[in-house]
């Protein structure tokens, strides 16, 4: 018989509570599974959404976090891909039903019968919940479970499994190139991904920010310009200026003003997730322009920007802190104070 294994970890227990110490069971690995000994896990905004009910949709007790890196601990005997030592990621999913049409197609975070989230979530049993990156361990099929090169710093290469393939994605999907010009709304975890993502794909990037105190930091991050949104004289200098906007602001602002900056017929894709609705005046998109959206990305597409990043020499700009900082981290992110993704030692723990 499978003896659950006790785990240490952090968790909220309601949408008003702060996080704090919890002990949750994971399952012993079955055969193709892994179990990875978490060295960091990044703090993605859409842990504070969930943790504080900011969707609607959360579940209680929570241990968030969806950017996980470690080590291999253990490994299932039909286990091929892993072997205990190796380096392993885990992002936003953990699991699918693997058959319909969208597992099959590799975007696994469509799966037509409901994918099995990180945390917030269940089991593909519909029962079981399942418990994030803000832990000591966690037990994977080894197909959701992504390749590090031992060579790489995990605490930098852990938020690439959000913040790294949320950008990705998109700005592969809508062939962002040499000769482009792009513009990254909001330089946060995943905007500062974007601005790196998008300079290595070759593009001209400008950083689009309501914070001056980041400007000195766009050009080390690889954008060529930097522009503050809230400066009347930028907003009017930006005009018909982008091919894409990557919009990645986590709370409600103006999606007017950002489509105004694009060509004709450009592109705002949004990422960021903000609980309230956005307005948008029909005359914005006249001039042939599209609003559309995008979220995380599958499994083997998660794979092919690690490599990209590992090939372009791509990392996350991390601030690590201990555990017992996260509270507080969580309240410098609701202020836009974050260099430039917060990531759990969970030695710590
Ligand atoms: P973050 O690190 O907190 O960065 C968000 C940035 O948005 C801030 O740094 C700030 O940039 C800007 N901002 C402007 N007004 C803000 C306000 N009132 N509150 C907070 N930020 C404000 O967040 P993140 O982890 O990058 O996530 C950004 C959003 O993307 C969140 O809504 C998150 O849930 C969502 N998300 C979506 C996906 C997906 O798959 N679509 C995946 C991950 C995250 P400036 O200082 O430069 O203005
Ligand atoms: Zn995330
Ligand atoms: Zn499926």
């Amino acid at each position: 018989m499978l003896v659950p294994m006790l785990t240490k970890a952090y968790a909220v227990r309601s949408a008003t509570s702060a996080l704090e110490p919890f002990e949750l069971e994971r399952r012993e690995p079955g055969p193709t599974d892994i179990e990875i000994e978490i060295a960091y896990c990044g703090i993605c905004h859409s842990d504070i959404h969930q943790a504080r009910n900011e969707w609607g949709n959360s579940l209680y007790p929570m241990v968030p976090g969806h950017e996980i890196a470690g080590r291999v601990s253990k490994a299932g005997a039909k286990v091929r891909g892993f072997r205990p030592g190796d380096h392993a990621g885990i992002g936003c999913l953990v699991d699918s039903c693997r058959r319909c049409s969208n597992c099959r197609e590799g975007v696994e975070q469509f799966c037509e019968r409901g994918a099995s989230f990180t945390y917030n979530s269940t089991e593909q049993d519909r029962k079981t919940p399942t418990f994030g990156g803000y832990s000591s361990r966690i037990v994977v099929d080894e197909a959701f479970a992504l390749r590090i090169p031992a060579s790489q710093p995990l605490e930098r290469i852990a938020p690439l499994f959000c913040a790294g393939i949320t950008t990705y994605s998109p700005l592969k999907r809508f062939g962002v190139r040499r000769g482009q010009r792009v513009g990254v709304l909001g330089l946060g975890g995943l905007g500062h991904m974007a601005v790196k993502i998008a300079a290595a794909l070759g593009a001209e990037v400008t950083v689009l920010s309501g914070s001056p105190a980041k400007r000195a930091d766009a050009k080390r991050l690889g954008a060529h310009d930097f522009a503050l949104t809230s400066e009347l004289k930028n907003a009017l200098a930006l005009q018909g200026r982008f091919d894409l906007i990557l919009d990645t602001v986590a709370a409600r602002h103006d999606v007017n003003a950002a489509l105004g900056w694009l060509k004709i017929g450009g592109q705002l894709v949004l990422v960021g997730a903000p609980p309230e609705p956005l307005e948008v005046n029909a005359f914005s998109l006249l001039t042939r322009k599209s609003i559309s959206g995008s979220v995380i990305g599958g499994l083997a597409e998660t794979q092919e920007m690690l490599d990209f990043c590992v090939r372009k020499k791509v990392v996350s700009d991390v601030e690590v802190i201990s555990i017992r900082q996260v509270n507080e981290a969580y309240e410098r992110m609701m202020r836009g104070d974050v260099r430039y993704r917060f990531v759990i030692d969970l030695k710590t723990l």
